[in-house]
């Protein structure tokens, strides 16, 4: 097959949050970009639901929010929980300074589709599907001068004059890099799967724990997709036990009748989700920056991955944008994001871990009765302590906002 060969300002593999609102925020200000998508379609059930306050208050600062919530989605204004029998409160929204005093739950190909049709919008954006970023292109002199992908015409070479790595958690553009990875220690696993959803069953999100058991039940409409969680490699024993003692299991954790959850029928409606948490220390190299899940992959404890993903991609348009419109953008320039964005990161991991060992590791543990965490019960009974929770997880650590001097490229155009 013939090889294609393109020039653009900016190249970006992966076109999931931080991809794609990295491509959208730099063909606002005019930088001609591409993003390359290996999939052909956003439409991967494994992808979190939460749009959080603090990327709502960015797409209010865009001037897209009114339109993306004419999209399907439901208001969470509390985080509230079963705990034992008990529902609890653990974290509070209404009170956060921002537009959006809730997190949006609406499925992540629709939120993706939005972002990418938006910025299909700007002439100087490109978006190609299907198309694998597979190695570097490096010159002699060792800068990443872009990419060479794999797509169903052929190869495809992309010359930049910078490269962005937002492949997500096993991104090949860190390794093609050689970034070295630091692995955290995660004992926990997520196995997802759907039941089917009753109007008896109410409409909230709900996150389950009980002796023994950790779940999450996202409404999609018609149906739960659920996350339950086991202890790390735990599949597999699992799967030995057979089906029957899972359904079981499940029936127990959910209060869903054992003939509701018959409808799993097969182990290959269960999938295994591999929870990862990892951070790279230097997320740059000269023509090569590395953002969102690729510069340190989330847990999806708290929801907050695409949030974070979000928070980097912006903090790389605030920072690099006129330094790419001035092609002066140095390695020490691309290190700046990190400087920006790692702290936020790497404390938000060290929360995800402490909670996986401190509440979700220790109830899949419980024998007995259930008994929450001294610390969770304080925070469900305080309601200072609720809001602290809610703009933690909803604005999270340093939010970022749309640099106010950046001037779209089609106002710049009618100028
Ligand atoms: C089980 C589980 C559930 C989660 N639930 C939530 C949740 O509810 N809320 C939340 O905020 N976070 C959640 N997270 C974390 C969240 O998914 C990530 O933090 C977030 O998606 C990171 O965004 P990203 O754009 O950096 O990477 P990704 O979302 O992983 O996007 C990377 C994109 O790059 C593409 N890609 C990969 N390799 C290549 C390549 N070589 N060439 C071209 N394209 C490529 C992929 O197809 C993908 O579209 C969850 C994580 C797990 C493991």
């Amino acid at each position: 097959m013939p090889e294609q060969v393109q020039n653009h300002s900016v190249c970006i593999a992966g076109g999931g949050p931080a991809g794609l609102m990295a491509g959208y925020l730099l063909a606002r200000t005019g930088i001609d970009v591409v993003v390359l998508e290996k999939h052909s379609d956003f439409l991967r059930d494994f992808r979190g639901d939460t749009v959080h306050p603090s990327t709502l208050e960015v797409l209010h600062e865009l001037g897209l929010l009114e339109e993306f919530l004419l999209e399907p989605h439901q208001k969470v204004h509390q985080m509230t929980a079963v705990m034992g029998e008990e529902t609890v409160r653990l974290a509070d929204f209404s009170h956060l300074p921002s537009t959006s005093k809730f997190i949006a739950f609406i499925p992540q190909w629709d939120f993706l589709d939005f972002l990418s049709r938006k910025a299909r919008a700007f002439p100087n954006f490109r978006l190609i599907m299907q198309a694998e970023a597979k190695d570097l292109l490096i010159a002699d002199d060792d800068t990443v001068i872009g990419v060479a992908a794999d797509t169903p015409d052929g190869p495809l070479y992309i010359y930049a004059g910078l490269t962005i790595g937002a492949d997500g958690r096993s991104s090949t553009m860190r390794s093609k890099a050689d970034l070295a990875v630091t692995d955290e220690d995660v004992d926990i696993d997520v196995l997802w799967f759907r039941l089917s959803r009753e109007a008896a069953d109410g409409d909230d999100m709900q996150g389950i724990f009980r002796t023994g058991y950790m779940m999450v039940m996202i409404n999609r409409g018609a149906y739960w997709q659920c996350a339950y969680v086991i202890p790390k490699n735990g599949a597999e024993g699992l799967r030995e036990k057979g089906l029957d003692a899972f359904r079981e299991q499940v029936s127990a954790a959910t209060g869903i009748p054992p003939d509701r959850v018959e409808e799993i029928s097969d182990w290959d409606q269960v999938k295994l989700l591999t929870v990862k948490i990892d951070h790279l220390d230097t997320w740059h190299r000269a023509g090569l920056l590395c953002i969102g899940d690729a510069a340190h992959a989330m847990s999806p404890v708290g929801g907050v991955g695409i949030n974070l993903a979000i928070q980097d991609a912006v903090a790389t348009a605030n920072l690099l944008a006129p330094l790419i419109m001035s092609e002066e953008c140095s390695p020490e320039d691309l290190d700046t994001v990190r400087k920006r964005r790692q702290f936020p990161a790497r404390m938000t991991q060290r929360l995800q871990t402490f909670l996986h060992k401190q509440v979700i590791y220790r109830t899949l543990e419980q024998k007995g009765e259930f008994k929450a965490p001294w610390f969770l019960r304080v925070v469900t009974t305080v309601p200072f302590l609720r809001r602290m929770v809610g703009r933690a997880v909803g604005l999270g650590i340093r939010p970022e906002h749309i640099d106010p001097t950046s001037i779209p490229v089609s106002r710049k155009k009618a100028a």
